[in-house]
């Protein structure tokens, strides 16, 4: 072999547009984001989006943002040219959505492409046509000020690619969720979105998220959405809206997040939602959220991924629990119990459907016993097996150095008022009881059912929670220290958890080799068969020391000590139960769902009973 010849060639810029243009233009909805970006960095307040077979066709953006001079319209599709930034520095303080230079040239690399733009008032502009990246055409002619670009024939020059796109109605789908996600992101500008001619959004400028929110998603779904509004000092800052935790969907599709105006798809900022709404919601469920968090540029790099999508933070531990806790804190005073009477047309049982059914086979809850007390030998392992019970978390947990595993969270303070408030259930009244396991309360005009089961477990978990972290579980001496034989591993992790046991009311002692002594039990597990309950809560604090989610996996020892102390269903409450019931609820959080998210109250308006009788 020649020692000249090398073998090794820089790629020829054509070429490294296309690659580029992989990384950054996927589908049609790729090129809607770029070109939509484009635009709102360019001031604009209208901007018109009209797309033919999906976007495969065509795909044609204008605006009346603030155009270009006739050389940067020439700039604009090299690569590497961007009027955003100019230094290092530049990268960590950015202001605009694009920065890296690179869509417009990686676009017309990858379709027949035209640009029109004009950026004076005198009308005369330039327009730009391109086919895979070489120029073909260039003039200028009369324009109103703004920017049209014109993508058509999306990799018509890279048919292997081309094969990749679907179906006209999929694309579409996709490139509509763009539109939705800046439409969200910026109200006061509108968007209008036309396919094949027929218009299908017409979004007006509007005051605030409020309002865009409501006109992009439903005015009825708005109702059921809190308001986030918390300053978390200079440099962060969290707005939004959450949905109520009864209104949820079946994927996490509804989530939209944004970090200074950017819609991101992120794993931590999706756990710290996810850990917002920890014990409100069913397995499988996620909540309707729209969230900005606003931030100092400095303390996020948004320069990790070309599409954008991703972020990595100086801090992620402290943006992850500053979401989570912020969420959490405007779930928790549950005002919004009472502000359903006004509910429309089917809404409640539309909400009721939307739950859903528990699978063949599985009962709802442990299976009823009617007396606490009088059973002994319940197995814990059919609790501890019951998937409602090991609920994990619905989101994959942010890789290794995730910040919840780091450092465990502060436990919640739960503050009861010394005297009990007049609340929303101590105000209800009881009418009765129904198939053992229902209170029947009315509100107004409202018939409200109660699921006693759920109501007690949630008081159950809130209180154990409470005295946990005041380091108050009641606990009882066992007048016969109950003998523990366990493996090696069980005792081991029995072993170095003791202290941690012991917060949790259970006394255990050495007693040689692999047995230990339980001396203790918390009050509310007097009467059970607890061996084998000490035995997994020991493996779940070993796997603790492992995983580090101290606080997650503390919750879920707790709703297994709340689950074994409860009302179970089937059991008659008196007047005067019923009543103490309600009056608790009302002294604790998170009361309208249970610690696995199952709802704790039912409202039929009386225009649904009459509906129901025909009467309306
Ligand atoms: P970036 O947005 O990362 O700077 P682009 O390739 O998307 O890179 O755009 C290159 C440049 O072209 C932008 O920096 C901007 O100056 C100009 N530009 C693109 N689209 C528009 C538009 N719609 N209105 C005004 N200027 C635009
Ligand atoms: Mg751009």
């Amino acid at each position: 072999m020649s020692t000249l010849q090398s073998t090794i060639h820089v790629l020829p810029e054509a070429l490294c547009n296309k690659i580029a243009a992989g990384e950054v233009v996927e589908r049609p909805s790729s090129v809607v984001k770029e070109l939509l970006e484009n635009s709102l960095d360019a001031g604009a307040t209208e901007i018109l989006i009209e797309l033919q077979s999906g976007g495969k066709k065509l795909i044609r953006i204008a605006d009346n943002g603030c155009g270009m001079n006739r050389q940067d319209a020439f700039l604009s599709l090299e690569r590497h040219a961007t009027s955003k930034i100019n230094t290092d520095e530049d990268l960590f303080a950015l202001q605009t959505l694009g920065f890296r230079g690179e869509a417009l040239a990686s676009i017309a690399s990858v379709s027949r492409f035209l640009l029109q733009t004009c950026d004076n008032e005198d009308g005369l502009g330039q327009q730009i046509y391109a086919e895979g990246g070489t120029v073909r055409r260039a003039e200028e002619i009369g324009l109103p000020q703004g920017t049209v670009v014109e993508v058509r024939n999306l990799f018509f020059n890279l048919p292997a690619r081309r094969k990749f796109l679907r179906k006209e109605q999929t694309e579409l789908s996709h490139a509509a969720d763009v539109v939705t996600k800046q439409a969200l992101a910026n109200p006061n500008v509108c968007f209008r979105l036309k396919h094949n001619e027929r218009m299908l959004l017409d979004l007006r400028r509007e005051k605030g998220l409020r309002e865009r929110f409501a006109a992009l998603l439903g005015r009825s779904l708005l109702k059921d959405m809190l308001e986030v509004e918390q300053e978390g000092g200079a440099d962060l800052n969290l707005r939004g809206l959450l949905s109520q935790p009864q209104l949820t969907r079946s994927a996490a599709s509804h989530i939209y997040t944004f970090i200074n105006g950017r819609y991101i798809r992120d794993r931590v900022v999706q756990h710290a939602v996810m850990e917002g709404y920890r014990h409100l919601l069913m397995k499988g469920r996620y909540p309707v959220v729209t969230l900005f968090l606003q931030i100092d540029p400095a303390l996020v790099d948004v320069n990790v991924h070309p599409t954008k999508h991703e972020v990595r933070f100086r801090d992620q531990g402290l943006i992850h629990d500053f979401i989570s806790d912020r969420i959490r804190q405007t779930l928790r005073p549950a005002d919004w119990l009472q502000e359903d009477s006004t509910a429309k047309e089917g809404e409640v049982f539309d909400r009721v459907a939307m739950i859903p059914p528990l699978k063949a086979g599985k009962k709802e809850y442990p299976p009823s016993r009617i007396e606490i007390s009088s059973v002994t030998n319940e197995p814990v392992a059919e609790y501890v097996s019951d998937p409602l019970v090991t609920m994990k978390e619905n989101v994959v947990p942010p890789n290794a150095a995730e910040p919840t595993a780091e450092r465990p969270e502060p436990v919640e303070q739960l503050v009861l008022p010394a005297t009990a408030p007049q609340g929303f259930f101590s105000g209800l009244q009881i009418l009765g009881q129904y198939h053992q396991s229902y209170l029947l309360c009315q509100d107004g005009d409202d018939l409200i059912l109660v699921d006693q089961h759920a109501a007690h477990e949630r008081i159950g978990f809130e209180k154990l929670r409470h005295s946990y972290a005041e380091g108050a579980v009641i606990s009882q001496a066992l007048m016969f220290p109950e003998l523990l034989e366990l493996d090696y591993r069980s005792a081991n992790a029995l072993e170095e958890n003791r202290a941690e046991l012991g917060r949790l009311g259970f006394e255990i002692e050495p007693f040689g080799g692999k047995s230990f002594a339980l001396k203790t039990i918390p009050q509310v597990l007097v009467g059970r068969d607890v061996a084998p309950l000490v035995i997994d809560v020991a493996l779940e604090l070993e796997k603790v020391g492992r995983a580090g989610k101290l606080q997650e996996s503390i919750d879920e020892i707790l709703i297994l000590m709340a689950c074994h102390g409860v009302i179970r269903a089937n059991q008659g409450l008196s007047i005067a139960e019923s009543k103490a019931l309600l009056r608790e609820l009302d002294q604790i959080d998170f009361k309208a769902n249970c610690p696995h998210g199952r709802p704790v109250l039912q409202r039929l308006t009386l225009t649904e009973i009459e509906r129901l009788f025909r009467r309306q």
